[in-house]
């Protein structure tokens, strides 16, 4: 049985996208003309023999002709925060802390469960419109099952855990935790979510940042994750002005004192990393510490440029990621990548991060980064099937190029035409399927609304 019509085939019907252009960013970093058939989440055939293989095999079968598009790897997003995505436009041109203290803390604060999940279901509609498949999330301090509600019945796959504040100047109420309380949360959410969903779920033990966090929570963190598997994930060597706090601090850099405390490794993904010096990048690679860059959100909040190129020098993994709404203010991959890759150039090597380096960044290297690398990141036989279409017929990308090129620096998020996790068609010729867009857009307004006045904000 061969279906074309679209999304009123069921999900579990295997899925064959016929014709198109497979950017694989496998080892070998393939590209090659063919189709990519799917059979029970799972890649299980691509290229030129893979339509005829899979019609063959008489399974019922779902085709999306994508003649004239990219077929890759979803993007993976290495640091997002779904809480803040109803903050969008409620703290621009405002320094870090600034930002923090007089906007974000105190909105926060102000969630209930309905404002999260608006916030969180926004945030997974841009998303998945954009191509991403997989994303590294930071809550808030409360009522993060909501979010994980969103993500369950969104069918984007990601790993996210509250975030976790025992510590810290200017924290509101709503959002000061004990060292034990902010701790067991976790393990209560940790042992709802992680592994949810056949594996599409998990959780990430997530202190906020070094000033509004103990040392015993880090270490609590470190022994808990060490203990169930699961990542740890919090903000790092950021704004020129945090790293002067947290030098009166503690006497010494953030990424030292986590290290001493064993927040270090390849289970550990630190956010942004704008600050590293030689000697932290070094270390870094040695523990083979995972970095996310952010580069929207360093320039907006003032932090500074990081050096990519040199951490991949270094020898540490680097993944991408929009960071929140609140301070980028889109979650657009495509933009992260184009943004990334001008950046690297800026001392006149032209080379730097070029298109498919940055490609593999906002594929396989996030998923190395989540410790998902054997699953998802690129397409590959036997992989999981996270699958982004991209369309490379559109003006502003037509007439030629390299495919890589042409998605790095001309396609826009617009041109996503299907976005596929674990085998299920999330997004249809550019329509979202487990999302009513309309419904989100109108619920997200009526919410940041009333979360705006809860906090207190007028301005
Ligand atoms: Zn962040």
């Amino acid at each position: 049985m061969t279906c074309t019509t679209g999304i009123l085939c069921p999900d579990l019907m295997d899925l064959l996208l016929r014709g198109g252009t497979l950017v694989t960013c496998d080892p070998d970093d393939r590209v090659t003309s063919g189709s990519l058939w799917i059979s029970g989440g799972r890649i299980v055939a691509l290229g030129a023999d893979a339509a005829a293989l899979a019609i063959r095999s008489g399974h019922p079968l779902r085709v999306l002709d994508v003649e004239g598009c990219a077929v890759i790897p979803g993007f993976v997003q290495g640091h997002v925060h779904l809480c803040q995505t109803l903050f969008r436009g409620m703290g621009d041109d405002l320094p870090l802390l600034t930002w923090l203290h007089e906007r974000i803390w105190p909105l926060e604060a102000a969630h209930d469960p309905r404002s999260l999940r608006a916030s969180a279901d926004l945030g997974i509609a841009e998303l998945i419109k954009g191509g991403t498949t997989t994303v590294l999330d930071m809550g808030t301090v409360r009522h993060h099952d909501a979010v994980f509600e969103g993500l369950r019945d969104s069918g984007l796959r990601a790993v996210s855990g509250k975030t976790m504040m025992d510590a810290g100047a200017g924290v509101p109420a709503g959002l000061r935790e004990s060292t034990a309380g902010s701790l067991a949360e976790s393990d209560d959410l940790c042992s709802r979510w992680h592994g949810a969903e056949g594996g599409r779920l998990r959780y990430a033990y997530s202190p906020r940042f070094i000033l509004s966090c103990t040392e015993a929570l880090f270490r609590g963190c470190v022994e808990r994750a060490r203990s169930h598997g699961t990542l740890l994930h919090t903000h790092a060597s950021e704004h020129p002005g945090e790293r002067v706090a947290v030098r009166a601090a503690l006497g010494m850099d953030d990424i030292d004192a986590l290290r001493a405390w064993g927040f270090a490794g390849p289970d550990v993904v630190i956010a942004h990393g704008v600050q590293l010096t030689p000697q932290q990048r070094r270390v870094m690679a040695k523990d083979q510490t995972r970095v996310t860059h952010c580069p929207s959100a360093n320039l907006k909040l003032g932090s500074g440029i990081a050096k990519v190129a040199r951490m991949q020098r270094a020898g540490i993994v680097v993944a991408l990621g929009a960071d929140g709404a609140a301070c980028n203010n889109n979650l657009d991959a495509l933009m992260e990548m184009r943004l990334a890759s001008l950046l690297a150039k800026r001392f006149g090597d032209t080379g730097a991060l070029a298109a498919r380096r940055v490609l593999r960044m906002a594929t396989i290297d996030g998923a190395r980064a989540l410790g998902l690398a054997d699953e998802v990141g690129s397409l590959e036989v036997g992989k999981r099937a996270d699958v982004t279409v991209i369309d490379l017929s559109t003006t502003h990308v037509e007439p030629w190029g390299e495919p890589a090129a042409r998605i790095v620096y001309a396609a826009q998020s617009r041109d996503v035409r299907h976005v596929v996790v674990d085998g299920r068609v999330l997004l249809h010729e550019g329509r979202l399927t487990t999302l009513d867009e309309d419904e989100v857009r109108v619920r997200a307004r009526a919410e940041a609304v009333a979360v705006r006045r809860r906090a207190g904000i007028t301005t």
